[in-house]
């Protein structure tokens, strides 16, 4: 997909959206808040941001929005998830509540407030494949990836502990990306379908 094509949205029902919509704006780019179906036609890729997954998830269902998310996304829209995004776009949680189902966009197994148990909140220089300078990412009650698919890739870990992967079509960060000036990581979904 040619950059001008890009029709980015940003899932805007609860969490750090305006966020990713304030460092798309610094890079160019006017993002749309996304509240609805018809919110959605309006987009090719979208980003679910860091908030709470249950309460993402909940709002997706009472909002009639997550049938018509999952189509999209099934048929490759590209998706960029941060921490609850993650979460929300796993195949399998961990540590999850009861009635927590993810869209199941991508073939991983995430483990819920991993980070947390020991420390809420750290930030950590991690290396990145194909970035050249290590990122300063932003962890808040952080989940991990436990293990990933075999179209899955890994481009990044903490601990030993995989911290950012993806595919194809889909990029998926235990951390805040948006929560720091870089946008290296916006760059990567930016440049996913292409
Ligand atoms: N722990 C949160 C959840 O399960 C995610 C935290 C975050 O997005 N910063 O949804």
């Amino acid at each position: 997909m040619a950059g001008n094509d890009l029709h980015v949205g940003v899932l805007a029902l609860q969490g750090a959206f305006e966020s990713h919509l304030k460092i798309f704006r610094a890079m160019g780019i006017e993002a749309l808040p996304v509240k609805s179906s018809q919110d959605l036609e309006r987009i090719n890729r979208i980003v679910i941001p860091g908030g709470e997954s249950t309460a993402i998830q909940m709002l997706l269902e009472s909002n009639a929005l997550r049938q018509t998310l999952s189509e999209r996304l099934n048929h490759g829209m590209p998706v960029f998830g941060t921490c609850a995004g993650m979460i929300v776009l796993s195949k399998v949680i961990l540590d999850g509540r009861e009635d927590q189902s993810p869209l199941n966009a991508i073939d991983i197994v995430v483990r819920r407030n991993a980070f947390g148990r020991q420390v809420d909140s750290f930030e950590s220089s991690i290396d990145v494949e194909g970035l050249r300078e290590p990122f300063p990412a932003i962890f808040i009650r952080a989940p991990i990836v436990e293990s990933v698919g075999d179209d899955v890739d890994v481009y990044a870990k903490v601990d030993d502990q995989i911290v950012l992967c993806g595919n194809a079509t889909t990029l998926v960060a235990s951390f805040h990306p948006e929560l720091s000036s870089d946008t290296r990581i916006h760059e990567m979904f930016l440049s996913l379908g292409e």
